[in-house]
């Protein structure tokens, strides 16, 4: 469990002389916009992916967090109604596995229900396993939800049984996902964690699987996050690998970024059979243009994903504080954010990362 930093008066972090861009949005230290708030509504999960939860470490005997622990639909709320205001654009829901979360479509509807302060609702979307989607797609639309990503590591049953270490098939994931698509929560983007000689044999049958399918394949980095995968260097495939693999047999374009901060690198099929994303945290880091704050099931704020540290707003919350004070608290946080882990990787060995499961990528 990381170590937490309760707030104490610190000037500092009050943000009171937060630089701030022309909309309003707070800068970091290093100049980068407060833009999207990631924000993980449970610890729980029905899957225990090798690489995220592993059984040895979150088996029958693992405390997750006591349901008075997380923050209430109202908290979040709260919270991510100051963080619009100080330039958050984009919400998303993530965990564990976010629609455990018990009547997660009422928050989607309270998230949904706010506006930044050009009178704009959030773009507001959701990271699941995929496997209670097709059961909840049409209640998370109607709620408010703009799209989902969904992860998928392979499509051969057996593979995919052993990464997710569950008995769920493929079938039900994929119908998930054209259930969230019939839905209108699409593009749908599919996320699949490459690790060599695990799934890397997968990447072609995934990228013959969804082109042309209307929905985006997303590869991803294998990373170090947390403190249990035990991973290694040689297990990470590159966004260039993958690229020529399927280039080799589909030719693909590069395309431009459609905004500063978006983290994937956009290939289009030459046949206009859709695009592909590439997510290459570990080979080509992007923190120069990373715009992310990500809020912990049971209220901690953290500014990278690779934090030790995170910052409590929870007390702050339930001591009564105003939304003043809690918006030079968020300012504040944001304000002194100094993180860029991914391109200094190698360089500082960390002990007491975060753990995925808990802040959800
Ligand atoms: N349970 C949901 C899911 O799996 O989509 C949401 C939370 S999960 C932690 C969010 C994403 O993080 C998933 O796409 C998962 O594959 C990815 N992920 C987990 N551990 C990872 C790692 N070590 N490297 C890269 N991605 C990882
Ligand atoms: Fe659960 Fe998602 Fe982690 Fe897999 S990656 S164990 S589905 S939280
Ligand atoms: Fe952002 Fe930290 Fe990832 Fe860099 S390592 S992109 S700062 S979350």
């Amino acid at each position: 469990m990381p170590r937490v930093i309760h707030h104490r008066p610190d000037p500092a972090l009050e943000g009171r002389d937060a630089a701030r861009a022309p909309d309003g949005a707070v800068l970091d230290a290093r100049g980068r916009p407060l833009r999207d708030l990631r924000i993980s509504v449970t610890d729980r999960c029905n899957f225990r992916c090798t690489y995220c939860m592993p059984r040895e470490l979150f088996g029958a005997d693992h405390v997750f967090l006591p349901h008075e622990a997380l923050l209430t639909f109202e908290e979040i709320t709260r919270v991510a109604r100051i963080a619009l205001a100080n330039g958050v654009r984009k919400i998303r829901l993530t965990g564990g596995e976010p629609l455990l979360r018990k009547q997660i479509e009422i928050l989607i509807g309270m998230l949904a229900a706010l506006r930044t302060p050009d009178g704009q609702p959030p773009d507001l979307t959701l990271t699941t396993n995929g496997t209670l989607l097709a059961r909840k797609a049409r209640a998370l639309a109607d709620a408010g939800l703009s799209r989902v990503t969904v992860s998928l590591d392979a499509l051969d049953d057996a593979l995919f049984e052993r990464m997710s270490d569950s008995r769920v098939p493929v079938a039900t994931i994929l119908e998930g996902i054209e259930a969230a698509a019939a839905a209108g929560l699409a593009p749908v983007k599919v996320n699949m964690v490459v690790r060599r000689g695990m799934n890397d044999g997968q990447i072609l049958p995934m990228a013959r699987r969804f082109r042309g399918s209307g929905h985006t394949l997303r590869f991803i980095e294998y990373m170090d996050v947390g403190n249990t995968n035990g991973w290694r260097m040689d297990e990470v495939v590159t966004g260039a690998e993958i690229v020529r693999m399927i280039s080799a047999e589909f030719p693909l374009q590069p395309l431009q970024a459609g905004y500063r901060g978006e983290v994937a690198a956009r290939w289009a099929y030459a046949d206009g059979a859709g695009e592909i994303g590439l997510i290459t945290s570990v080979s080509q880091p992007f923190c120069g243009d990373c715009t992310r704050l990500r809020l912990s099931p049971e209220g901690r704020l953290f500014t990278c994903l690779f934090a030790e540290q995170g910052h409590d707003l929870r007390a702050l919350l339930r001591a009564g504080a105003d939304d003043a004070a809690l918006a030079r608290r968020l300012a504040g946080i944001w304000q002194t954010r100094d993180d860029r882990y991914s391109e200094r990787r190698g360089e500082a060995h960390r002990d007491h990362k975060i753990e995925m499961s808990y802040i959800g990528g």
